[in-house]
This record gives structure tokens, C-alpha cells and sequence, in this order.
């Protein structure tokens, strides 16, 4: 018999559950172009609250709420301060320059954790050499920089310098609910910090499609006609925000699980002579570098013959993500198997 598979690529592949299927089934559906899917707004309502935020909108993926955020807060020609490693600028097909024809500042930080001095030191001066600096995105969880969370006081730093330098404020919170567990933090905590916020639904909260894109009212309005514009106006959608409302009533705590996985597969890790550097696992991503005389696509492939999918992060770094599709037993196996594979 072959062994379950245990998919470690990304929280993305989860299935949603019975209970978050019955939702689905049960959802009174509208068309949400006319802002008339219940569904949709209840979704949209409970987040916004949530966050204390005035609104928000449900978006068919990540990129696009943070493309969206993006353009709401710039004009062509404009510069937006993000750090090398963030998704906005490496994962979204060059989405600044196609949507917002944005220019865009790189920080090199530690980890995608830069600090607010870093951002005074990025931002042009008013001459008419430079792009006008308009906005300062960042990411939380750090995917690239292994699920790292921001330390909140940091983000109030670069609030001030935002407030001070006319800067919107913009956060990727992709995984934000993972940070907020593993910081015993509030989504209130965020809302009050940021112009616009970028939420999943459909990464480790576990619901197959879904974002949400949080501001005031005048943003989310605008929003809206950009949405719009870049095709994203979904009809009965609610079928898919009753997922999302599911998975934010119910599985959020949960991740903490997660995030316990990640450091019991750490620990066996620690003892492998094939494995040369672990990023210290702060969330529910495993980022670790293996022998560089060792091949990544030989690695990967001993994985998948024994059931285990996992994708490369880059020179010599595996990713491993662990998410509510992966029981203890799973996480056991995988154990197992990389206590026993020798190279
Ligand atoms: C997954 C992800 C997104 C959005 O991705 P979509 O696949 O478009 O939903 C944005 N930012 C980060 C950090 C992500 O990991």
C-alpha cells in the first residue's frame, strides 16, 4: 500500500473540510458586482471588524489584494520601498511595473525584517531626478525569510516615519494570522497600523480560494473599480466566502499546531550531517540549507519516492510548510524518513 502523501510545497493545497463544505452548501449567494451576495458581505463586514478597519473586500487571490493596495496608493512614475526578499516584488510577475507602472526601492535586510531607519534612508528627496516615494509595503509572515514575524514595535517605528514623510503604509499579511498566534497579538493590534492590509484565506486558514483586501471606506470603494478593471468582479462568490468566513471563525487558533510540526521536524533536523543551516522556525515554514556538495533535485526526488512532495527555495534551501492537511502521524513519517535517508 502506498503511503498517504504528505505535501509539504506550500499551505495552499489544502481541501476544504465537511464542516467548511456545509457552509458552502448553505451559503445564500447574490451577485457581489451589485454587492448584493450576502455572503460576500457578511465575509467582508466580520473581517473589517475584526481588524477594526472601516472595510474590506474579497478578492480572488493575494496578489491580486496586493496589487490593488498597491495602486490604490500610487501614480505611474512613483517608488515603492520593499524589501528584496518580499513577494510583492519577486512572486507577482512584475505586477508593480504591469499595474501601478511603480518604481521600485529594495531593502536588503536580515531574514525580510528591515528596520524604520532603513526606510528613512530609502526615501528620494523631493528633486526632479528622483521618483517620489509614496509607499512602504511589507510582509508578515516572511515567507522567503522562513516564516519570520515582525516585532510590532519595529512596525510602529516605521508607522511614525510613514505618518512624518507622507507615506502610505501597506501590509502582504499573507500568513499575518500566523504571526498574530505565535506573538499572542490581535488583528486590531495591525489594523491601526497600516493603510491597507492584505489577508489569505486560502493559505494556512485552510479555504480553497480567497483574499481580503482591508482599509477605509474611500479606499475600498476605489478598490473596488480597480478590482474591477483587472477582471476580478466575481458574481455568487459568496460560495467562497462562506469558506473564508469559516476558516476565520474557526481556524486560526489552530495554527499554533502548525507552527509546533514545523519545530518538532527542526529537531530531527538538527542531528543530520546532510543539512548545513536551519533558519530558526518561528511559524509554520521550514527553511534549511542542505550540503552544497549534495544535488536539491536528488533530495527531492528520495522525498517523492517515499510519498513526501516538497519544492526548492532557492541555492541549496528546501522549503518545507506545514499546514492543517498534515496530522501528527504524518509529520511522524516525515521524520522517519529523514532521520533514515543518508547521502
Ligand atoms: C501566497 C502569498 C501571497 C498571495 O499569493 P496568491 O497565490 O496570489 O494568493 C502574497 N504574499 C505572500 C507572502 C504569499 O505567501
Amino acid at each position: 500500500m502506498t503511503p498517504k502523501l504528505i505535501d509539504l510545497r506550500s499551505d495552499t493545497v489544502t481541501q476544504p473540510s465537511g464542516a467548511m463544505y456545509e457552509k458552502m452548501l448553505q451559503a445564500p449567494l447574490g451577485d457581489d458586482v451589485f454587492g448584493e451576495d450576502p455572503s460576500v458581505n457578511e465575509l467582508q463586514t466580520f473581517a473589517a471588524n475584526l481588524f477594526g478597519m472601516e472595510a474590506a473586500l474579497f478578492c480572488s487571490s493575494g496578489t491580486q489584494t496586493n496589487q490593488i493596495g498597491i495602486k490604490l496608493h500610487t501614480q505611474p512614475g512613483d517608488e515603492v520601498i520593499c524589501d528584496a526578499l518580499s513577494h510583492v516584488y519577486l512572486y507577482e510577475g512584475g505586477g508593480i511595473a504591469y499595474n501601478s507602472a511603480a518604481s521600485v526601492r529594495l531593502i536588503q535586510s536580515e531574514r525580510g525584517l528591515f528596520t524604520a531607519e532603513q526606510v528613512l534612508q530609502n526615501i528620494n528627496d523631493d528633486n526632479v531626478h528622483f521618483p517620489h516615494t509614496r509607499l512602504v509595503c511589507i510582509e508578515n509572515t516572511v515567507n522567503k525569510g522562513g516564516g519570520t514575524c515582525w516585532d510590532i514595535n519595529e512596525l510602529k517605528a516605521i508607522k511614525k516615519v510613514c505618518i512624518q514623510k507622507q507615506l502610505a503604509f501597506h501590509l502582504d499579511g499573507a500568513r499575518l494570522f500566523n504571526a498574530l498566534v505565535a506573538k499572542g497579538e490581535s488583528a486590531a493590534d495591525y489594523g491601526q497600523l497600516f493603510d491597507t492590509i492584505s489577508i489569505c484565506l486560502s493559505k494556512g486558514l485552510g479555504a480553497p480560494v480567497g483574499s481580503l483586501l482591508l482599509g477605509t471606506k474611500e479606499h475600498i470603494y476605489k478598490a473596488r473599480r480597480i478590482r474591477k478593471v483587472m477582471g476580478g468582479g466575481m458574481r455568487q462568490a459568496g460560495i467562497l466566502a462562506a469558506a473564508g468566513l469559516y476558516a476565520l471563525q474557526n481556524n486560526i487558533e489552530r495554527l499554533s499546531q502548525d507552527h509546533q510540526k514545523a519545530r518538532q521536524v527542526e529537531e530531527v533536523l538538527r542531528s543530520l550531517l546532510w543539512v548545513e543551516n536551519i533558519y530558526p522556525v518561528e511559524t509554520n515554514i521550514l527553511i534549511f540549507k542542505i550540503r552544497a556538495d549534495l544535488e536539491m533535485a536528488e533530495l527531492i526526488r528520495e522525498l517523492e519516492a517515499q510519498g513526501i512532495k516538497a519544492v526548492s527555495m532557492g541555492k541549496h534551501l528546501m522549503r518545507f510548510v506545514f499546514h492543517l492537511d498534515q496530522n501528527m502521524e504524518d509529520v511522524g513519517r516525515l521524520c522517519e524518513v529523514l532521520s533514515g535517508m543518508k547521502f
